[in-house]
């Protein structure tokens, strides 16, 4: 049987805050099961376009407004037709923040350009003044099927995110601002397209994401779904880590003390 081929897109523009390490994760835990797995870099131009087609799942990562917009045109251009096509027959998709934001129909600026994006989703993302930074916990959409109550990561990104009414979060935040940091949703999934704003990397301390990406990915190349199972101590108990810092730094007690630095500031400048 063929290796599974993981579309890698825009491998050097669109790679931010360790978004390799979900590469690593998804080839790690394929070769733990004895799956081959290829990785695939899809760069700038017509020729990755056609690879597109030999993928069998994909993975964006995250990057700069200054890397969105230039790499946007080809995107639509050489990669649109045949991720849709993809997708539709059942690749996975995971987009990370940057090229989550690529989903939509288009990511506006703060300086007020337009970023156009796939069209893949009904969504679209409004820079704001403020970053969202910090760790963040999430209840995943059961109907996803991910088989668990928690996901965590690291949020960094100024655009807003909105959804049409067709699209469904991929959660809701318990800590964190998630999608907007307004109606609490966190990312968003139709079929196998997963788009997050969790960097982290994400994949490593979500195995159940993971083996979300690649049950799909297997079918997609015909190999069996039904993954062995793994050990995964180490990746829940550094998942565990990273919520129980989520909730020290932005949870109730978090929230008071940063309040109590700002007015100190607020205070030390006035004088
Ligand atoms: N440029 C986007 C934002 O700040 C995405 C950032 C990212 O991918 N980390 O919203």
């Amino acid at each position: 049987m063929t290796a599974i081929r993981l579309g890698h897109l825009y491998p050097a523009q669109m790679s931010m805050y360790g978004d390799r390490g979900n590469i690593l994760t998804l080839q790690q835990r394929a070769s733990w099961r004895g799956l081959p797995l290829t990785v695939v870099p899809l760069g700038l131009g017509a020729s990755a376009g056609a690879e597109v087609e030999t993928c069998h799942g994909f993975f964006f990562g995250g990057g700069q407004d200054r890397d969105q917009a230039a790499l946007a045109e080809d995107l639509r251009t050489h990669k649109g037709a045949p991720l849709r096509a993809a997708v539709a027959a059942g690749a996975p998709l995971l987009a990370v923040c940057g090229g989550y934001q690529l989903l939509g129909s288009h990511y506006a600026t703060a300086d007020g350009a337009i970023v156009p994006g796939l069209d893949l989703l009904p969504l679209w993302t409004q820079a704001g003044h403020r970053r969202l930074v910090g760790n963040v916990v999430v209840t995943p959409d059961p109907e996803l099927g991910l088989g668990i109550t928690r996901l965590v990561g690291f949020e960094n990104h100024s655009g807003r995110t909105h959804l049409g009414p067709a699209c469904r979060p991929l959660g809701r935040t318990v800590v964190g601002e998630g999608n907007n940091g307004e109606d609490g949703g966190e990312g968003v999934w139709a079929g196998t397209v997963v788009g997050t704003y969790l960097h982290g990397p994400v994949l490593p301390r979500n195995p159940a994401l993971a083996d979300w990406w690649l049950r799909a990915a297997c079918r997609r190349a015909g190999w069996p779904d039904q993954l062995a199972p793994l050990d995964d101590g180490w990746e829940l108990s550094a998942q565990a880590e990273g919520a129980e810092r989520a909730g020290r730094e932005r949870g109730p007690a978090g929230r008071e003390r940063e309040g109590g630095l700002r007015s100190l500031v607020r205070r030390a400048q006035r004088r």
